[in-house]
């Protein structure tokens, strides 16, 4: 049963916002929970949310079973061993640098993944970091066993049992795990997260730039994502929530420029020029439906690039260049409790 909201008010700004589009369901055929479902987007800050809600146990069930089964799009063998990369992940190695850059990680702090799938995250933290302590938080019912054997990584059921523990994180990774949150579910997840992250310590956060006051012009399927973000949206969700934003940035360039809402294309000159012939090329490239044509062929001449550069270069510049999927941008984000909530 999917759980009725009788308002749309968006539940990170607080503006009446509007059905956006149909839920675009994939990947996992025999799952029904994502069926006839509707998106909602707020024309003010960009977040959007499902109207009628997935019910917290069927979400989980789904994770706990589904979500990375046999046949899954990100079938994940929790029985297998880690797989020991020639380099370290590159993805990881960013979010754990940037996190750095804002903490002093000492030996026996902690390194906390709320989502850490396979584990990458894990791998790069105990390489990059001084005598991390490693906690895995992960939905998936064999994950535990095998963040220990691969990672001599401690797993933690949920947040409060961590809470519970007096376990306090110095580096706290969310990425991509946010935007498979149910947005009624956020207010406890950051006030969660707020107990267990230490006073001094950094929570890095990456999601999909999926900004539906442009996206709808960019489909792509949304399973299993439940909540999506613009970088508006996120900043003002951290802000609310306690936090000081430390470092933001939108890691890709798929978005072009004249889908932006007006109010984003804030530099004048750059309005005057779309109004051009720049212009009636991009809406004509959109009506024969061409924009996707090229959007793609970019990206697979820009991955020729990389290739011929061959093994992206590590050093603690990679966060500011970083560019990690073939369909979405994503927003990466570090930040640290408010001076007010310091206690
Ligand atoms: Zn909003």
């Amino acid at each position: 049963m999917h759980e009725k909201h009788s308002y749309n008010l968006c539940p990170v700004c607080g503006y009446d916002c509007k059905v956006s589009s149909n839920y675009m369901h994939w990947g996992w055929p025999d799952t029904t929970i994502f069926d006839g479902l509707l998106i909602i987007t707020c024309d003010d800050c960009g977040f959007s949310f499902l109207e009628n809600e997935i019910s917290y146990s069927q979400l989980n069930e789904f994770y706990e079973r589904e979500y990375r089964k046999v046949g899954s799009p990100f079938y994940w063998d929790y029985g297998s061993t880690f797989e020991i990369p020639r380099s370290l992940p590159t993805r990881s190695t960013a979010q754990i640098y940037l996190a750095t850059i804002f903490t002093e990680f000492l030996p026996g702090d902690i390194f906390l993944d709320i989502g850490p799938g396979p584990g990458d995250s894990l791998f790069s933290a105990g390489h990059l970091l001084n005598k991390p302590k490693l906690i895995a938080i992960e939905p998936n019912q064999d994950s535990a066993s095998y963040y220990d054997r691969n990672f001599g990584a401690k797993s933690i059921a949920s947040l409060s049992d961590m809470s519970a523990s007096g376990f306090k994180a110095k580096i706290i990774l969310l990425s991509h795990s946010l935007e498979h949150f149910r947005h009624s579910d956020l207010t406890i997840l950051f006030k969660s997260i707020n107990e267990v992250l230490d006073v001094r310590g950094v929570l890095v956060i990456e999601v999909p730039n999926v900004d539906f006051r442009v996206h709808k012009h960019l489909r792509f399927p949304d399973t299993p994502h439940t909540i999506f973000f613009s970088k508006d949206s996120i900043c003002r969700l951290l802000i609310k929530s306690g936090y000081d934003i430390k470092h933001i940035q939108v890691l890709g360039n798929s978005y072009p420029y004249s889908h932006l809402p007006f109010v984003l294309n804030s530099p004048t000159v750059e309005i005057k020029n779309n109004i051009s012939y720049r212009y009636a090329l991009k809406k004509l490239f959109t009506k024969l439906h061409m924009l996707n044509y090229f959007l793609a062929l970019r990206k697979f001449f820009k991955s020729m690039k990389y290739t011929r550069q061959g093994r992206i270069k590590m050093d603690l510049a990679l966060f500011n260049d970083f560019i990690n999927d073939s369909n979405f941008d994503t927003i990466r984000v570090a930040v640290t409790l408010r001076s007010d909530r310091v206690i």
